[in-house]
């Protein structure tokens, strides 16, 4: 199994270096072959998605990925700033479906901005579609107004638009997913406004009808993000659009309380996938051991469960983590007052010490 690792900048380069370590006590067959991407790409080489780095990407079973960018970055031209990479990936690689879980740990409620009832044993999972919508649809652009009465455009647009083959292959990719959790799917649509919508209905409704062991309702977005946070353990798997995804996964992100411990990834039809935190590259804390690093190591979990099909693997880690997690340990952004606060590395020689001695227990 090769893995290919992007640890990128900021704390991309510490969090991969844990979610590695505990790979490789798994004693697993697998290979790492490590690349520049970001802004760590761009400044070795001019670009942040070099074409070595795609080879070993497409080459590769899956990626880990850290996260990239860094404000340094910010005056360049948008096609080489370091987000432009993750972009390319996900382009090249097909990288059509998003999933975003959102886990409330028990230790960690009180971190959510909601009350303790409403998140304790939070288990959700959205799923994004993440190569169609309105953010790829073409025409786009600015028009300036006809008469020329005033200085640049005068009017903006972006188009709205799927295919059914795009709607149906996310649609089995989330029945399929609803299947080996609770089995409901909620599907996501402003099909009350949007013609794109009703035929995003219409077309997982079809889809539904090979998934009869899946219960499925649908709901419109507003209401969705309505419920999220009156009620969030109501979901199980939520499947939505390109757009509605990017802003009710962050909105469910933050029911969790920290954005340190959410993974994500991103699959192509075949399974490969992308595997990331859902943070960014925090600049502001980089390079002094400070970030969590479960984010990225429950992202190792996800690319064993979902590519690699090694879920007892995924069994070890999540439970390490959850074990790391009851026994007090709390990097920064998670600490609060008795417990007992660790750094980046610290928090990776728990989790690593909690699988090893699982093993050690089994044998
Ligand atoms: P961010 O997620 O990097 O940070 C937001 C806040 O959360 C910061 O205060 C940060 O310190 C904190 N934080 C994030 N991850 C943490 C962790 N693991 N442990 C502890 N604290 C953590 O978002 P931002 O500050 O808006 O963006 C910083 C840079 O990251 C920008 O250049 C942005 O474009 C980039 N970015 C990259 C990705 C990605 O690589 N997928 C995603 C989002 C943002």
């Amino acid at each position: 199994m090769k893995i290919a690792l992007l640890p990128g900048d900021g704390i991309g380069t510490e969090i991969v270096a844990q979610a590695l370590r505990v790979l490789q006590v798994l004693d697993l067959p697998l290979e790492t072959e490590q690349a520049l991407v970001g802004g760590a790409a761009y400044d070795a080489s001019g670009h942040p998605l070099p074409d070595a780095t795609l080879r070993l990407a497409q080459a590769a079973d899956a990626i880990l990925f850290g996260a990239v960018g860094d404000w340094k970055y910010d005056e360049l031209e948008r096609a080489l700033r370091p987000e432009q990479a993750i972009l390319g990936l996900r382009k090249a690689l097909g990288l059509f479906a998003n999933f975003r879980p959102a886990i409330c740990y028990a230790e960690l409620t009180h971190a959510s901005s909601l009350k303790p009832e409403l998140v304790a044993g939070l288990d959700i999972l959205i799923i994004r579609e993440l190569t169609g919508d309105i953010y790829f649809g073409q025409p786009r652009g600015r028009r300036a107004a006809p008469d020329g009465a005033f200085v640049g455009a005068e009017e903006a647009f972006d188009t709205m638009r799927y295919t059914r083959p795009e709607i149906e292959r996310i649609a089995h990719v989330a029945f399929n997913a609803a299947r080996k959790r609770g089995g409901k799917l909620t599907s996501v649509d402003k099909a009350n406004v949007l013609e794109t919508f009703q035929f995003w209905k219409d077309i997982v409704t079809d889809v539904h009808a090979e998934y009869p062991d899946v219960k499925l309702d649908h709901m419109y977005v507003d209401n969705a993000a309505m419920q999220l946070v009156r009620a969030p353990k109501s979901f199980d798997v939520i499947v939505t659009g390109n757009m509605f995804g990017d802003i009710l996964s962050d909105e469910a992100a933050m029911l969790t309380g920290s954005i340190g411990m959410l993974p994500s990834a991103s699959l192509d039809a075949a399974g490969k996938g992308l595997y990331e935190p859902s943070h960014g590259s925090a600049p502001d804390i980089a390079g002094r051991d400070i970030a969590n690093p479960l984010a990225t190591i429950l992202s190792a979990a996800m690319m064993l469960r979902y590519t690699l099909n090694q879920s007892a693997a995924a069994d070890r880690i999540e439970s390490a983590v959850r074990s790391v997690l009851a026994a007090g340990l709390r990097t920064a952004d998670i600490w609060r007052e008795g417990d007992k606060r660790v750094g980046t590395r610290e928090m990776g020689d728990a989790v690593v010490a909690a699988i090893t001695k699982k093993t050690i227990t089994k044998s």
